[in-house]
């Protein structure tokens, strides 16, 4: 047990609030969004079953409580990327929370699962916002610990009043846990005097996507997790920035939190060079659908699916999950077998739903979010199956996925849904009925997250790139508030760096 100076134990503050923020997102965002998403407030600041399980927040509770801590629980909760929060709902959000480490009176360690890229109205750095504001209550000798999304756009403040920042390593994120245990360890050997945090952020002068499942990635997390190790080394993340925040923090960067003044300029430079080298790999593996679809068509038959990723079309990075460009590729060319999921439309779920099992009807679906989701498609359409209340998991989450409707579009099956999400895990096709081996493709709508089920069942992945709202095509023009030069919309030479 962790005894306090004046007696009784130590008590550790926890909360979560998370929302990647698109200033492209045709969807608003407000407190509503959160609740109805994923939030979760524990009675009284007590840690209940359900808070120990959730992802990050709850490893944190865990590994407190497991090492002799007392715990205060304060709110989680996440609300489906999108359009900046309301200013009133951010607030509410933030004044709940620090409201409870009011009520939490005397903590020695807060720790918070936040995004990282989370805007509201009139406020571009929603987490420096709540940082600054933490360290008012707590002042400065409590540490305070900020779990990040690697997608997060890190901003000066943020650095300057969080004792560590520490991301998630990988995309998909499949390691928020291992994250979080080893956020709340630096964090215990502080708190114990045995070591005394200084962060240091290096920013990398490029923006994108950057999938760790390739090689060039692999090797720059490796030299991040080699760095991390070495003496008076607490931590080291490899930020890859949320491009279509579009805010001059918008970016990569690299964070490393030393033991004291321990000089790690040269080191992370090194790992900086590492992280820019794999700049081009992700953009490179986009092709466009007619190229995919050439290459499907010529392909021999085989008993395993492809996989398309329809990228720019992410719920999981604000866009509306309705585009239609793929799809509408598809049955211009009189293609059969695909399955595809999952297509925001209640409004067709709810006809579908209205018909019937079993009914064939004229649709109109999709393409209702905005211009970048296309045009609806008008259809005929044969109904399968309708599954109410379906949800998925996988990358850590459950994830609501509401009423699902199964269409026979000219022998091919599309699921349509009424809570907007991307897929990451194969039930939301097996749930649906639909036979991930009997398809010759799948199309699921997400940029990443989807490959950790599908790449291992996957014939081949292809990554889509459409003219969604997440399209890796940069153009100043658009991205107009981000810092320069950055790669790709400038050539840069950022010290060292060879290719
Ligand atoms: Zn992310």
């Amino acid at each position: 047990m962790i005894e306090h100076k004046d007696g009784g134990r130590q008590r550790v503050f926890v909360a979560g609030l998370c929302h990647e923020t698109s200033a492209f997102s045709p969807i608003p965002t407000t407190r509503n969004s959160f609740e109805r998403f994923d939030y979760h407030r524990p009675r009284n600041g007590q840690p209940d079953r359900h808070s120990r399980a959730l992802n990050g927040y709850g490893a944190f509770v865990r590994s407190a409580a497991k090492a002799g801590y007392e715990v205060y629980a304060s709110t989680y909760t996440f609300a489906q990327p999108s359009a900046r929060t309301s200013r009133a709902g951010y607030e509410s959000l933030r004044d709940e929370i620090l409201g409870d480490l009011e009520l939490a009176g005397d903590v020695c360690m807060v720790l918070y699962f936040l995004h990282g890229a989370q805007m509201a109205e009139g406020l571009d750095d929603c987490e420096g916002d709540l940082l600054s504001r933490t360290r008012q209550i707590v002042g400065d000798d409590c540490f305070i610990g900020a779990l990040l999304d690697l997608h997060a756009n890190v901003s000066a403040e943020m650095v300057e009043q969080a004792s560590a920042l520490v991301a998630c390593r990988n995309y998909p994120h499949t390691d928020f846990d291992d994250r979080a245990e080893h956020l709340f360890e630096v964090g215990r050997m502080v708190v114990e005097n045995k070591a005394a945090p200084e962060s240091h952020l290096l920013r990398v002068p490029m923006f994108g996507m950057f999938y760790t499942t390739e090689p060039l990635m692999t090797a720059a997390n490796q030299a991040a997790a080699e760095l991390q190790d070495q003496a008076g080394v607490l931590s080291v993340s490899l930020i890859h920035g949320f491009t279509w925040a579009n805010t001059p923090d918008t970016g990569a960067g690299v964070i490393a939190i030393t033991d004291g003044d321990r000089d790690i300029q040269e080191d992370l430079l090194a790992l900086g060079q590492s992280f820019f080298r794999a700049r081009q790999e992700t953009l490179g593996m986009r092709r466009s659908i007619g190229q995919i679809l050439d290459e499907i068509e010529a392909a021999p038959e085989s008993d395993r699916p492809f996989v398309i990723a329809d990228c720019c079309d992410n719920p999981g990075g604000g866009a509306g999950g309705d585009s239609t460009f793929i799809l509408e590729a598809i049955l211009d060319r009189g293609l059969s077998g695909f399955a595809l999921g999952l297509l925001w439309d209640p409004l067709a779920v709810e006809f579908a739903s209205d018909a019937g099992v079993g009914s064939r009807l004229e649709l109109r679906i999709g393409g209702k979010t905005g211009p970048a989701a296309g045009l609806p498609l008008d259809v005929t359409a044969e109904v399968v199956a309708i599954h109410d209340d379906l949800s998925q998991v996988g990358i850590g989450y459950r994830a609501p996925m509401g009423r699902c409707a199964v269409l026979d579009i000219s022998g091919n099956s599309v699921i349509l849904n009424t809570v907007r999400g991307q897929v990451f895990s194969t039930s939301c096709f097996t749930d649906c009925g639909v036979d991930l081996n009997g398809q010759r493709a799948l199309v699921v709508k997400s940029t990443q997250h989807f490959f950790d089920q599908f790449g291992p069942i996957a014939r081949k992945v292809y990554y889509c790139e459409t003219p969604g709202p997440l399209s890796l095509t940069p153009d100043a023009r658009v991205l107009n508030r981000i810092r320069r030069p950055a790669w790709p919309l400038d050539e840069v030479d950022f010290p060292g760096t060879p290719g």
